[in-house]
């Protein structure tokens, strides 16, 4: 039984670690040359996934790295007004942490044989048993999985549906070292989360474990072409803050002076998602777990997801090892509703953050009552 794996993120790499401990081989092909090869991005808030930690044996080490005080969290509106503020007492309970996603991803690369991932290896095609790659090397499979995220090169094989834009663009700037850098900004963010949501914009600020705050601005109801239009000179860095800032118009000058604080990183994301509910009639030797079966909004599902995801078809495998047609079509049953009813969660959520009274909603949703 040879059980490919494309993927090394959260999803591929979670599975291929509860395969290992219940005794199973696989293999994990990733595009990327190493693991250092591309940056990993923010901090992950993880909460049901800690269920799949734990059944890949790793849960104490996943404590070890968790900042339990990431949990904090400040809603403001635009205006400057303070909504709510929790702050996360030293003894609480370990119940929605942040980590930090290269420390996540590194503590599952390190759970794993040293030739389980093979880097450099970039999917293009299956068929019959046979997986091509762009380096023109093949290997073959008895069971393939897609872990390849978002714009997934597995999943056409099991289904037409693909991202479509959910008329969401972000622009990710952030503040390196801001204790020392701007200490008053520091204070104001907190340890945790920062949010300020109204107008059909939101900015999102975090602390990281590094010291860099990230701040995505996110610009609802636009276009998947918006940036085009947008008037942001990516490609200069400081003409880009002031035109951010231009794009706040009326909001309170602390929030503005968190961009102007920015050092020269400026990204622009585009959000794009797959149906809700999205399912596919189950084939014994190809399934899909993570962004590659589910994308959603980004609002806190999708890491939970995929580690779920990747612990619980490894479970499925390790108690049907001579049936894996059984094992996937199990796995597939439990994952299109789990997920299905996580996807419309995070639906309604992002409803929410694009209505004229984002702020007073989400205060709602955390004060129900
Ligand atoms: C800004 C932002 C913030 C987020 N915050 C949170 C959060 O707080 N909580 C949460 O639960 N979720 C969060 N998410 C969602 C979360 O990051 C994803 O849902 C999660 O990483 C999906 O994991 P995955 O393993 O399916 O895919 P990925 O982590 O995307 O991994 C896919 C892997 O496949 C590789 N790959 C791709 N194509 C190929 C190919 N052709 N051949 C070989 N390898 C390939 C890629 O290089 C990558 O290593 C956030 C997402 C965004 C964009």
């Amino acid at each position: 039984m040879t059980i490919a794996i494309i993927g090394a993120g959260l999803g591929g790499l979670v599975f291929a670690r509860v395969l290992h401990v219940n005794g199973v081989d696989a293999v994990v092909y990733e595009r990327e040359p190493s693991r250092g090869a591309r940056g990993q991005g923010g901090m992950l808030d993880i909460h049901s996934g800690q269920r799949a930690l734990r059944e890949a044996g790793l849960i104490d080490q996943f404590h070890a790295i968790a900042r339990g005080e990431g949990q904090d969290m400040r809603l403001l509106e635009p205006d400057g007004t303070l909504l709510l503020q929790e702050d996360t007492p030293d003894d609480a309970p370990l119940d929605r942490p942040e980590v930090d996603r290269a420390d996540l991803r590194n503590l599952l690369l390190d759970s794993l044989p040293g030739d389980v991932v093979r880097w450099g290896h970039a999917f293009e095609s299956a068929d019959n048993g046979l997986l091509r790659f762009a380096d023109g090397s093949s290997a073959t499979y008895d069971l393939l999985v897609g872990a390849d995220g978002a714009q997934s090169r597995v999943r056409p094989l099991l289904t037409d549906a693909r991202p479509a834009h959910i008329g969401q663009n972000v622009v990710e700037v952030g503040i390196p070292d801001i204790d020392r850098t701007h200490p008053e900004l520091a204070a104001m963010v907190g340890r945790g989360n920062y949010w300020v949501l109204g107008n059909g914009l939101s900015l999102a600020a975090q602390r990281n474990g590094d010291g860099r705050v990230r701040i995505g601005l996110s610009f609802y109801n636009t276009a998947e072409d918006w940036f085009a239009t947008s008037g942001i000179p990516f490609d200069d860095p400081a003409a880009a803050r002031a035109r951010l800032i231009e794009l706040l118009p009326g909001w309170d000058p602390r929030f503005t002076a968190l961009i102007a604080a920015c050092d020269d990183t400026v990204l622009p994301r585009s959000i794009s998602a797959l149906p809700v509910g999205l399912t596919w009639p189950s084939t014994p030797s190809v399934t899909l777990l993570g962004d590659a079966a589910h994308l959603m909004p980004p609002v806190g599902q999708g890491a939970n997801m995929a580690l779920l995801d990747g612990a619980l078809l490894g479970l499925a495998l390790a108690a049907h090892p001579d049936d894996v047609p059984a094992a996937v079509k199990e796995y597939e049953r439990e994952m299109f509703e789990r997920t299905g009813a996580a996807a419309r969660m995070s639906a309604d959520m992002q409803e929410l953050l694009t209505s004229p009274d984002a702020a007073q909603k989400m205060l709602a949703f955390f004060q129900p009552g």
